[in-house]
């Protein structure tokens, strides 16, 4: 049997349109906020009752429904502090939630708003000129093709009207 290496990968993998991971923060990460972490400021996430209304659970990526509970938390979605690390604010469910299969394309969360999609670089900072407001239905479209410059390390998507930080996409 001939040893396995590159060559022998099969001579399409490359031509094909690249599979997409939709990523809500950690589950690891939703347990230490529920569990008491203090947020992105240092301060205790408030802890209140959905009354209806857009609500989307930045872990499973659904909507909180009204009468759940709900934590309202500053999020920092970067791994570091520097001039492009934005922090603003997120829901999630109070209670333990399945987290979203990042291999389904999150296109139902957040349908009341149109999404604005914006490119990074991989030291974390704006790919200038990717960014985009799309219909959540033209996610997956938009995405690959934002994702289709080597240079472009990963998305993040946000509410267009809100700039409320949704969920991250990258290469699967
Ligand atoms: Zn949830």
């Amino acid at each position: 049997m001939p040893p396995l290496d590159a060559s022998s990968a099969p001579a399409d993998a490359v031509s094909r349109p690249a599979a997409l991971a939709y990523i809500p923060i950690s589950a690891e990460e939703a347990a230490a906020i529920r569990a008491g972490r203090p947020d992105a400021y240092g301060a205790a996430p408030e802890r209140v009752i959905a009354e209806g209304g857009p609500a989307p659970c930045r872990c499973c990526l659904r909507n909180i429904e009204p009468g759940e509970p709900m934590l309202i938390l500053a999020h920092r979605p970067f791994p570091a502090l520097d001039p492009y690390a934005e922090t603003g604010p997120i829901f999630l469910h109070a209670e333990p939630c399945a987290p979203h299969d990042p291999t389904v394309p999150a296109t139902g969360i957040c349908r009341v708003n149109k999404m604005l999609v914006k490119g990074y670089l991989a030291n974390d900072r704006i790919h200038y000129g990717t960014g985009r407001i799309v219909h959540p239905d033209d996610l997956p479209e938009a995405a690959a093709e934002l994702l289709s410059d080597p240079r472009t390390a990963y998305l993040h998507v946000r509410s267009a009207t809100n700039n409320c930080y949704q969920f991250r996409i990258e290469r699967a």
